[in-house]
């Protein structure tokens, strides 16, 4: 396999980075660069950038308004932009409930959402977890009773990832307590500006509210908007999940990662020589770069299939496990190379009068790498895609 790239690319990459040159804006790159996050302002104005050039939505059809790029062409701009410090951009419209709606939904339903996707207009949540339905997803009890041309909706979604921003939630809800679990499923659109909607903060340890729970009581949900069939979403969900995990691997914000720790070993010192030249942390960082690599090529090979119209199936989830075990080492090969920089709370260090305590680069570092213990639970955790891939794979079905 050739893995340099050809003319063609080497041209789509220029071009990727003469735009995020002239359109990045440097005070967002700044943020993402000192391991800050963007509020839902920040993260409006680049996804209407990305919009306005037509590069929003890299992985949809051109019949829905996607550039259609092809694998190599997404993995190039994945890397420029994690380079750049381009912030990432949400997925739950754009490249968890997209795909959905695009082979499930019903042409009123594509018409209506696709575009107000792109247009910013809708900002979506993810209504998946319940206390009680993490792993074992399809134990989940929120309930939808039909009632005349209405759903009546009643329950608790937990762990909602920005959901204090979103106007809309992708919910599975219980239609038949009757059925065998994952037939009893529906997947619902609910408009989060409907009575009875209750969104409450979780508050991390760091003070930080990236998650929520989402109470329903008595919510009426049209029955337009059931997507497919009702009993079941339990085959849409799975679908969607395959593009999450996907969409978790994170290539790009690895290698700028990677990078970024190389930079730091050669500053810090370790018994008076840089510390990269540790035979130690030297051969782990060559570890995790061959990681990478492998990683990558898996990653183009699987997002040609996706490209190609084939749902990703249990390679997403060998995806998942590899992806989110480098970054995690990365972060933890910073963690080590910051060595007592790191302790800081990262708000005393890089915000106000506070002069920053060492160097620049330490002071997010530890946040960067306790935040990342989530990559190996959501989405999935890591124990339940060891599980499939072994059912799967290993036993040959
Ligand atoms: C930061 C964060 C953001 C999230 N955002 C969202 C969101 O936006 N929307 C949403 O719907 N959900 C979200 N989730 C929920 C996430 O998908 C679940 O946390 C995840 O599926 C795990 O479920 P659980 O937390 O209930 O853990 P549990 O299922 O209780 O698992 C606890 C531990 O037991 C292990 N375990 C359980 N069963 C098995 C088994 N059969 N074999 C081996 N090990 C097992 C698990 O791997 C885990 O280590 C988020 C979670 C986090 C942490």
């Amino acid at each position: 396999m050739d893995l340099s790239y050809s003319p063609e690319e080497i041209a789509f990459r220029d071009e990727v980075r003469a735009f995020l040159d002239a359109k990045l804006p440097k005070e967002m790159s700044d943020v993402i660069r000192a391991g800050g996050e963007l509020g839902k302002e920040g993260h409006d104005r680049w996804h209407a950038i990305l919009n306005e050039q037509g590069w929003l939505a890299p992985n949809w059809p051109k019949e829905f308004g996607g550039a259609e790029w092809n694998a190599v062409q997404r993995h190039i701009f994945e890397e420029e932009c994690a380079a750049a410090y381009a912030p990432r951009i949400v997925p739950f419209g754009l490249s968890m409930l997209a795909p959905v709606l695009q082979k499930f939904g019903s042409k009123e339903q594509q018409d209506h959402y696709l575009p107000r996707i792109l247009s910013g207009e809708d900002w979506w949540c993810q209504g998946y977890s319940e206390p009680g339905a993490g792993s074992d997803l399809a134990s989940l009890k929120t309930k939808a009773v039909r009632d005349g041309d209405h759903y009546i909706v009643n329950g608790q979604k937990t762990w909602t990832t920005l959901g204090q921003y979103a106007n809309w939630i992708f919910c599975l809800v219980r239609t038949d307590p009757e059925a065998k679990q994952q037939e009893g499923i529906s997947f619902l659109l609910i408009d989060m500006n409907t009575p009875g909607i209750e969104v409450r903060p979780i508050i991390l340890l760091d003070g930080t509210h990236e998650v929520n729970e989402v109470w329903f009581t008595d919510v009426k949900v049209p029955v337009e908007n059931l997507v497919g069939e009702e009993n079941k979403g339990w085959t849409y969900a799975k679908y969607l999940l395959t593009h999450e995990r996907t969409n978790i691997a994170g290539v790009g914000f690895s290698q700028a990662g990677l990078n970024a720790v190389k930079r730091m070993a050669k500053a810090e010192k370790h018994k008076g020589k840089p510390l990269i030249e540790n035979p130690h942390f030297a051969a782990r960082v060559a570890q995790v770069e061959i990681d990478l690599m492998a990683m990558s090529t898996t990653n183009l090979r699987i997002i040609s299939k996706a490209a190609v119209g084939q749902a990703p199936g249990v390679e997403a989830s060998m995806l998942k496990v590899k992806g989110t075990i480098i970054r995690q080492e990365i972060n933890d090969l910073a963690r080590r190379a910051a060595g007592p920089y790191a302790m800081p709370f990262a708000s005393e260090a890089v915000e106000g009068d506070n002069m920053p305590v060492g160097p620049d680069y330490a002071g997010p570092v530890a946040a960067q790498y306790f935040n990342n213990r989530k990559l190996s639970i959501f989405g999935g955790s890591n124990e339940i895609q060891r599980g499939i891939i072994a059912k799967t794979m290993l036993a040959g079905g």
